[in-house]
């Protein structure tokens, strides 16, 4: 069974991080997660891993549903500072919280999991469900910080995960690789966590590289790297974090998820992605009006991501606009699961120089992106916080995002 008990040696309470801001360099949060990890467990860590959160350019709800996302992985990243045991403990704190938790390795499963430690514990699990042994490895003392927003549709959870995966995988000479990790990443926030996510956000932050998205495959897994060329055309990348956080774990998510595999029941397809638009006519009447709506979602958001990725290449990301647009509204009208917040920020976007804007992330809060002129990206930030402040709502949080290196080893 596992233990919890408070961390009494702890000297610094930090609550959870205040959402996004100026974000901080990764070299101060290497630093201070080093420095952090000798106060909590009295040693140096052996080494330093990170992973990166990520912003989806495009293919929302498609993941699950074994079609095409665009993702990439953002310069905001979740660091494991990491030392290896003589016994078979595994232990994990985290600047979010003054808790130390630990578990037996050998004891570890989904059934003794909860909270945010059933991320970075559910990932130790996962690796034994692929070839790990749990019996021979040893354990390991793990410091965890952060600079991605959570709960706020950027993936911290794929971040702390693929962290521990790559750093666990570096340790117990796993060598398994990324497409692996990324795999048990997804089980164990499907398993461990309970939230029913595809494997986009695992393969973002995994696989992604500087100045490039990760246009993936969610059937075959295969993924390959599209130039953004977001500076030559002389774009930028603004998130806009709501500020309203969503719950994967619970209620909407898992009845879309619910809706497509009864759509693709139905029509007699192993998922979503074996239907093509030309095909949405015919499955209109073989639908009731709801499951229809998730359906066109899904098949023409599949589409866009293939449009994208071939304008990307053919146009530069200044064609990419009107896309992102049609994403946000199939999102709202046919999946249903945007938000009023999310909705003013893409318009107030869209109105004020954005050439094309959309939520990201799986929906009910989170964050908006807008693909902006550099030169307009202040008056941007002005216009959405005076139409927030207009409309009585919360600040959002409005930050430029660069596509990034994915998870490695720093030190
Ligand atoms: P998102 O992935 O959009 O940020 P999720 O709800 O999927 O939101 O995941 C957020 C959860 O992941 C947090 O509530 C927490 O349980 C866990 N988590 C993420 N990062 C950390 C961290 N650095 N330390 C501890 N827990 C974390
Ligand atoms: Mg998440």
């Amino acid at each position: 069974m596992g233990e919890r008990r408070d961390s009494g040696a702890r000297g610094r309470t930090r609550a959870r991080r205040d959402r996004g801001g100026q974000g901080r360099l990764v070299t101060d949060l290497r630093d201070e997660a080093a420095t952090a990890f000798q106060e909590i467990f009295g040693r140096a860590s052996d080494g330093l891993w990170s992973a990166p959160g990520r912003v989806n350019l495009i293919g929302e709800h498609t993941d699950y549903n074994e079609g095409f996302v665009l993702p990439f992985a953002i310069d905001r990243r979740t660091i494991a500072a990491l030392a290896v045991r003589d016994d078979r403990m595994l232990r994990i704190a985290s600047a979010f919280t003054d808790e130390l938790v630990e578990h037996d390795l050998t004891q570890v499963s989904p059934d003794v999991l909860h909270g945010w430690s059933a991320y970075p514990f559910g990932v130790a699990w996962a690796l034994g469900e692929h070839g790990a042994d749990l019996h021979a490895v040893p354990g390991a003392d793990i410091y965890i910080d952060s600079d991605v927003p959570v709960g706020a549709g950027l993936s911290s959870s794929a971040a702390i995960e693929c962290a521990v995966a790559i750093a666990l995988d570096d340790v117990w000479h796993l060598g398994l690789d990324r497409a692996v990790l990324a795999r048990a990443g997804q089980l164990a926030e499907n398993t461990a966590v309970g939230a029913p996510t595809g494997i986009m956000d695992q393969a973002a932050s995994l696989f992604g590289e500087d100045g490039a998205a990760v246009f993936l495959d969610c059937r075959s897994l295969e993924s390959r790297l599209v130039d953004l060329r977001l500076a030559e055309a002389g774009l930028a990348i603004v998130v806009i974090d709501t500020g309203a956080a969503h719950d994967l774990a619970t209620g909407g998510y898992g009845e879309r998820r619910a809706s497509c595999e009864r759509a693709a029941k139905a029509l007699g397809v192993a998922a979503l992605r074996d239907v093509r638009v030309d095909d949405l006519d015919r499955a209109r009447g073989l639908l009731d009006d709801t499951t229809f709506r998730r359906l066109r979602h899904v098949v023409t958001e599949n589409q866009r991501v293939l449009d994208v990725v071939r304008l990307l290449a053919t146009d530069g990301p200044a064609s990419i606009g009107e896309l992102l647009d049609a994403s946000h509204r199939s999102l709202r009208n046919d999946f249903d699961v945007s938000t009023p917040q999310l909705d003013l920020a893409v318009e107030t976007a869209v109105g004020n120089g954005a050439i094309g804007a959309r939520m990201t992330g799986g929906g009910f809060g989170g964050a908006a992106i807008a693909l902006v002129p550099e030169e307009l990206t202040s008056l941007l930030r002005v216009a959405i916080d005076g139409a927030f402040a207009e409309h009585g709502l919360e600040q959002p949080d409005i930050f430029r995002v660069a596509a990034s290196i994915g998870a490695r080893r720093d030190a």
